[in-house]
């Protein structure tokens, strides 16, 4: 069935979702968006998502065409209009049509598309056996360049990465910072188990906020495992009994192996498919 896609100010079909190529979003990747799972029905943490993406759109000086309200009853009215029960929103923002120059003030009005579909980032067996990645050597955007909390429509940092994964025949790439220390994975935050204690690195280290990361520290709190934030170095992540990802997209995810080295017995850990079943009690909650 043909999806109905939210354009602007309204539901239009698939067919008719359509943008400019004078779209500056399309001419530069200016714009920011943000991947919001369904559950149940229920959109996870959409506040949370709505707060991040007008906080990127701010830093970048882009307007959002409606207040938090409004935009919050148009994701709803999407999901609902295609009857999406589990699935996935892609919410955009670009800085709308504009000539060929670089300049974002002469566009005078954003672009708003909102699509409501489905994912799966992993075949559901990887969730068993867990992951294996590489350290890329492609660095995180440097802090000063482009912060990576901006959720931005320009992802070519994280691409550059991921395509090193693929040619390696890893599932993801953990990307280091310009001092060489762990910023995250292309599109998921990074989170090790060290004796019983979560370790993971802090956002200024060159992440993005991740909600799910969020979510998933005050569960691990609620259960009473500490969760410190530091800078993790590679050897941090090859002697760690656990290691794990968090993202929209792939949710909660063992890592077995980097680089060659085998964490923990191989599978993922105790503490990573507590955290994983915990956060889908929440989900769905
Ligand atoms: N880092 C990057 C670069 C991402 O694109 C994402 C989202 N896919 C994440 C981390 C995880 O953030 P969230 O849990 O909010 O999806």
């Amino acid at each position: 069935m043909a999806l109905k896609v939210w354009l602007n100010d309204k539901l239009v079909d698939e067919e008719q979702a359509k943008i400019s190529v004078f779209d500056h979003g399309l001419l530069y990747g200016d714009g920011v968006f943000e991947g919001i799972r369904v559950y149940d029905g229920k959109i996870f943490e959409l506040d949370a998502h709505l707060k991040r993406l007008c906080d990127s759109a701010k830093v970048i000086r882009l307007g959002i065409p409606m207040d938090h309200n409004t935009l919050a009853q148009a994701v709803k009215k999407t999901v609902k209009a295609n009857n999406l029960v589990d699935g996935y929103i892609r919410l955009i923002v670009t800085r709308g049509i504009g000539d060929l120059g670089l300049n974002p003030l002469i566009c005078k009005q954003q672009s708003l598309i909102i699509i409501a579909a489905t994912i799966q980032l992993y075949p559901e067996e990887l969730y068993e056996k867990g992951l294996t990645v590489i350290s890329g050597a492609t660095i995180r955007n440097h802090p000063l360049a482009l912060p990576p909390q901006i959720k931005s429509l320009n992802y070519l940092n994280n691409i550059l990465a991921k395509i090193e994964a693929i040619d390696s025949g890893a599932g993801e790439v953990i990307m280091y910072n310009h001092l060489g220390y762990v910023a995250e994975a292309s599109g998921d935050n990074v989170f090790i188990v060290k004796g019983g204690v979560i370790y993971n690195p802090p956002v200024q280290s060159g992440s993005l906020e991740g909600i799910t990361r969020a979510v998933v520290i005050r569960l691990a709190k609620a259960k009473k495992i500490g969760v410190v934030q530091k800078d993790l170095t590679r050897f941090d992540l090859y002697t760690s009994e656990e290691f794990f990802l968090t993202g929209t997209a792939a949710e909660v995810i063992g890592v077995v192996n980097i680089d060659g080295r085998v964490i923990g017995d191989g599978k993922p850990g105790t503490i990573t498919k507590m955290l994983r079943e915990k956060f889908f009690e929440y989900a769905r909650a």
